[in-house]
């Protein structure tokens, strides 16, 4: 029987087979381009293409396809096949440096808000070395970036290395300060922690709301939902656990560190999280993650959910980007350090991070913003729109020590004396969970968690980087030109402190008095909805930013800016329309037949016994009338207001009325038919119920 380490990254061109299957030369080469970010030589790409097509076409692959991520937040994909006609009518198996470079898919129809006009509908793509190519089925799969004919970044990837680029650019400055000469690179790292839901294939398919939305848009709370807290960490199911294991078993083929795997706290969720590795790879990952989970639940008989939040009333699905940054001598720059002189560098670069997160509060915020996320955020299960950090008691007294120059006590009540060279030491391991956080430090790390579960972490990681870097390139300027280099360094840390203290928050993330003092007493950002925010991205303040560090152009921005948007309008008007037509085809329908059987039947009964009152029939007939009429004027003010949008053609605007028009008539909507479900008998419901759904996995 064959074990894991046999069949790990089996179906990858990883570092194992570019080391046996290249010529030295070439090998280093490219090692110098994937470790150093050094360019590549065309001949060197012709000789990795070559060695790359003869180990996939030996595993058994016929086309290859460069891989890449649109903003759509999927991935995308076109084929070619190997194959080239030889001179004696035969074919041969080929691929040329040129191919493995550069591709042209035609662009099109995907989302450029604006980049590209039409006659100039070519996009090219360009591979990414520093992503390992794989094979998926019959095919090679080369993880590429994808820009318009005119070079502005059509993907999430694009801007994610540059922002990687950036960091390891600013944080080397700041090593070099502290006497490292021999660092490279430095990288930030993440280990996305994904939910979702996995409910029968049966469910889903008599769903439409499912179907269209991946959410259910109505559905009454069922008897028994998540009160206990039974299903947290409790024993997988059966039908669950053959899941897991072919899921880890298609990832561990394709080079994805599996881990860790286990029940969530609502019915039928569940979690997956990876070992850590390059930001890059982690969201190359992730999206694979995503993609095969609903591979091996489709041959399960099961479907994943990765919408955030799938069923009301239970908690919904997130992801949580543990984030932080290392050189490529392994060293991670979050973890404090066991001497004075390490922790100083620690605290630098944990303020860089304080300064980042409070100064660009509303790009993290912007960053996990769609539709979907917004049920999510604030609502007693995820953290709230508000961003904050978490950084433990410990850390925290601290860093209010330094602030106030006062002598730090540590927990053994050791008190250090705290000079301009001694900053104190401490320990990592009292820091400790607070899970209402957006932003924790969990020890060397933060994570990072307002992540709705169907976003692409690109998007996060990007401006994390990017506003890391940005308080890393202010440290620095200021820090290279210093005459003395320990008093300047003190006094960045405790300005730091003192300016952005205000983001640190160890308390309840979910009390509403948090948001109260969150919003008045300190000045914080609660931008509610996707809405509210997006249009923050074209703040000055941000839009100098991200261009001055080269991240996106203006152009780039205003398009992200309005596909997001975009994108937000067509999904609610798709969940409004499948509302419409859920009451119209089939809830209307059920409640007529349910009533009209009724009073049949009360009449029949009648004859037989005409001393009865039939109180029952009469009242649930009456009542079901009464929910009849409302959910028919309800979804009449609903389709009003869905046409009304047709006649706003700024997509702000139009944002705003899906905001303030059709959503609040989505929930209103829902009222009288969620109460209408619990009236009628089974038999007569078209949907499956939550209890139904919920506890549909065996
Ligand atoms: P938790 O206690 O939150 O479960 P874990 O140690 O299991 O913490 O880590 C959760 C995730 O954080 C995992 O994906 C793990 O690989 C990742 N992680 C650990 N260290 C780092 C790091 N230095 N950078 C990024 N992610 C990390
Ligand atoms: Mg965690």
């Amino acid at each position: 029987m064959s074990t894991v380490s046999d069949y790990f990254g089996s179906r990858v061109f990883d570092d194992r087979v570019m080391r046996t299957s290249l010529p030295t030369d070439i090998y280093a080469s490219l090692r110098k381009t994937i470790d150093e970010g050094t360019e590549l030589d065309i001949s060197v790409a012709n000789a990795v293409a070559e060695a790359m097509k003869d180990w996939a076409v030996s595993n058994g692959a016929t086309y290859y396809t460069h891989w890449f991520q649109p903003l759509t937040g999927i991935t995308a994909e076109k084929h070619d096949s190997f194959i080239t006609p030889s001179p004696n009518g035969g074919i041969i198996m080929t691929f040329s440096g040129k191919e493995l470079i550069k591709g042209e898919p035609d662009a099109s129809s995907f989302p450029s808000g604006g980049l590209r006009t039409t006659f100039e509908a070519r996009g090219y793509t360009a591979w990414d070395p520093t992503s390992y190519a794989f094979i998926k089925g019959k095919t090679l799969y080369i993880p590429t970036v994808f820009c318009s004919y005119r070079g502005h970044a059509l993907d999430k990837k694009t801007p994610l290395l540059r922002s990687m680029e950036v960091l390891s650019k600013q944080a080397l400055r700041i090593l070099r300060l502290f006497g490292n000469d021999t660092a490279k690179r430095v990288v930030s790292t993440v280990g996305p922690e994904q939910e979702y839901f996995l409910i029968t294939k049966e469910m889903y398919e008599a769903r439409p709301d499912l179907r269209f939305t991946g959410r259910t848009l109505f559905g009454a709370q069922p008897p028994k939902g998540q009160e206990l807290n039974d299903h947290y960490f409790g024993t997988i199911k059966p039908d669950v656990a053959a899941f897991m294991e072919d899921l880890n078993d298609e990832l561990w083929k394709l080079g994805i560190l599996a881990k860790t795997e286990h029940n969530e706290v609502a019915p039928a969720q569940h979690e997956f999280a990876p070992i850590y590795t390059t930001t890059n790879i982690a969201t190359d990952h992730n999206q694979l993650t995503m993609e095969i989970m609903q591979k091996v639940a489709a041959k399960h008989g099961l479907v994943c959910l990765f919408h955030e939040k799938p069923f009301a009333g239970v908690n919904g699905s997130g992801k949580h980007n543990n984030w932080s940054i290392s050189t490529n001598e392994g060293q991670n720059l979050l973890t404090p350090g066991d001497t004075p002189h390490q922790n100083e560098q620690f605290l630098l670069f944990l303020c860089a991070v304080i300064k980042a997160v409070d100064d660009y509060q509303d790009l993290l915020r912007i960053s996990v913003a769609t539709a979907g996320n917004d049920h999510r955020l604030g609502a007693n299960e995820a953290p709230p729109a508000i961003v904050s950090i978490f950084l433990g008691n410990e850390l925290s007294a601290m860093l209010e020590a330094i602030e106030t120059d006062t002598p730090y006590q540590n927990i053994e009540k050791i008190q250090m004396k705290l000079g301009v060279n001694v900053l104190p030491k401490f320990n990592r391991d009292t820091t400790d969970r607070n899970r209402t956080s957006p932003f924790a430090f969990t020890g060397n790390k933060f994570e990072f968690r307002m992540l709705g579960s169907s976003n692409s972490i690109s998007c996060a990681n990007i401006m994390l980087n990017s506003a890391v870097a940005e308080s890393l390139r202010i440290y620095a300027d200021c820090l290279e030109k210093a005459n003395d280099f320990e008093a300047a360094l003190h006094e960045t840390i405790k300005n730091t402190i003192h300016n952005h203290k205000r983001i640190i928050f160890n308390g309840n993330g979910y009390d509403d008095a948090w948001i109260q003092e969150a919003t008045e007493k300190r000045g914080l950002l609660n931008y509610r909805t996707t809405v509210d925010c997006m249009p923050y991205l074209l703040n000055e303040k941000n839009v100098t930013m991200l261009t001055s560090l080269g991240i996106f152009t203006l152009d780039e921005l205003k398009s992200r800016r309005d596909i997001i948007l975009d994108n937000y309008c067509k999904s609610v008007v798709i969940e409004a329309n499948t509302m419409v037509n859920m009451v119209h085809k089939y809830i209307a329908p059920a409640i007529t037949r349910f009533t009209a059987d009724l009073a049949k039947q009360a009449s029949e009964k009648k004859v037989l016994f005409p001393e009865l009152t039939c109180i029952y029939d009469k009242e649930l007939r009456t009542k079901l009338s009464v929910l009849t009429d409302s959910f028919a004027e309800k979804t009449n003010d609903l389709e009003n207001a869905i046409m009304t949008l047709s006649d706003t053609r700024d997509i702000i605007e139009q944002s705003v009325l899906v905001r303030d028009t059709v959503l609040p008539r989505m929930s209103k909507l829902r009222i009288p038919c969620d109460q209408a479900e619990l009236l009628t008998a089974k038999s007569y419901w078209p949907f499956p119920t939550y209890s139904d759904i919920l506890f549909s996995v065996k």
